[in-house]
């Protein structure tokens, strides 16, 4: 197979793991005879500084071009002054938009031998498997907004919508990840107090029984899921919600294994190329050092190859480098405790080494 990924390595440690990412699937294409052909391109605080546009016309053309998007991270100091034209993030949120990225998919999948680094007891945490399928593009972030005056009091508002549509394709990609998986669905809303959570209750029901009339389906109000994730996190496959929900359930989710620099995302949108990266952020503080954590982009390759290239035992090879990795004991400065600590680059070279077979 021969494909085309767009690097975006970003600001701050960006740079550092997607270089190791890059290794790795180079070293993964190399024992499965692929051919993958690497361009990278500026985006967020390092196209500004370039040409005053976190995402380049130049870059997202690229982007369009590929068959995926690897991103590292974006965003820093240098460019928080809330003052500035524009913002690193500003290219992120656009990015989704353009590529059209309406579902986020996020494992939280912690390895057994790093139970001990959660902020949640070990029989509590052990076990965890879950996918987060998050709508990306609608609902509340995306509705109507403003400002008021009613009675000369001040107000402000924020619309929260989704159409039939939009709740079916999200739900669509949800129900099809749970049938590659423990055929569980559960989905997210506040439908006792919601008028569109009562739309997605609705709709989200039909594609199931539709669609994947073998999925063992199960409806969870968003403030339960708050206190389950908590309670027990070890009884969810695939959870399915809309964009807020989303957002606060995934981070509240990311605490679980212990470390950020452990956890992928994807963002798919249809057609077109996905957008994969690490759920943290550009880390400033440790950048420069070589000891960031690359694992997290690395598994986001991982899920490059099996979401967008189908390719399955590539990406199963990547995961059970890494899983075995960390089985072994070796370990980067966030996860290393007091222990020794292997640079960015020596545990990208462990992870090409056990990939290379
Ligand atoms: P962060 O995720 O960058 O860092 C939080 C803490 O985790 C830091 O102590 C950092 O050193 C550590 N950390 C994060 N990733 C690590 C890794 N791979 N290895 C080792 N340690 C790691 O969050 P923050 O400090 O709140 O944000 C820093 C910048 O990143 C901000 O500008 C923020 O806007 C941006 N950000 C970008 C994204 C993105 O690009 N998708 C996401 C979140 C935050």
């Amino acid at each position: 197979m021969k494909a085309k990924i767009c690097l975006l390595p970003g600001d701050g440690i960006g740079p550092e793991i997607v270089a190791q990412a890059q290794l790795v699937l180079g070293a993964v294409a190399a024992r499965f005879g692929h051919e993958l052909e690497f361009e990278s391109h500026l985006m967020g605080g390092c196209a500004i500084d370039d040409c005053g546009d976190p995402l380049p016309e130049a870059t997202l053309n690229a982007c369009r071009e590929s068959d995926a998007v690897l991103l590292g991270a974006v965003g820093g100091p240098k460019w928080d002054d809330p003052r500035a034209n524009t913002r690193p993030e500003a290219g992120l949120l656009r990015i989704r938009k353009e590529l059209g990225l309406f579902a986020n998919l996020r494992p939280v999948k912690p390895h057994a031998s790093l139970v001990g680094a959660s902020p949640l007891r070990p029989e509590i945490v052990s076990g965890v498997d879950i996918l987060f399928v998050r709508e990306l593009t609608g609902g509340i972030y995306f509705g109507d907004k403003g400002r008021r005056k009613s009675a000369g009091v001040e107000a402000a508002f924020d619309e929260m919508a989704y159409s039939v549509p939009e709740i079916e394709r999200v739900v669509r990609v949800a129900g099809k990840a749970a049938m590659e998986r423990d055929k569980r669905l559960t989905s997210i809303d506040k439908a006792n107090v919601l008028e569109v959570s009562r739309l997605w209750r609705e709709v989200a029901a039909n594609v199931v029984s539709n669609e994947f009339p073998e999925l063992q389906y199960d409806v969870v109000l968003v403030d339960a899921m708050a206190m389950h994730l908590i309670s027990r996190p070890a009884d969810f496959d695939v959870v399915v919600t809309g964009n807020m929900f989303g957002d606060i359930l995934t981070d509240e989710a990311s605490m679980l294994p212990g470390s950020l620099g452990l956890l992928p995302s994807a963002s798919l949108g249809d057609p077109g190329p996905g957008l994969y990266e690490p759920i943290h952020g550009s880390a400033p503080d440790i950048a420069g050092k070589g000891i960031a954590n690359p694992l997290a982009t690395i598994l986001a390759a991982a899920m490059l190859l099996r979401h967008e290239l189908q390719l399955e035992e590539e990406a199963a090879a990547i995961e059970s480098a890494v899983s075995n990795i960390i089985d072994s004991g070796l370990r980067t400065a966030d996860i290393a405790g007091k222990g020794a600590a292997l640079s960015t680059a020596e545990m990208g070279a462990k992870v090409v080494e056990a990939v290379s077979g």
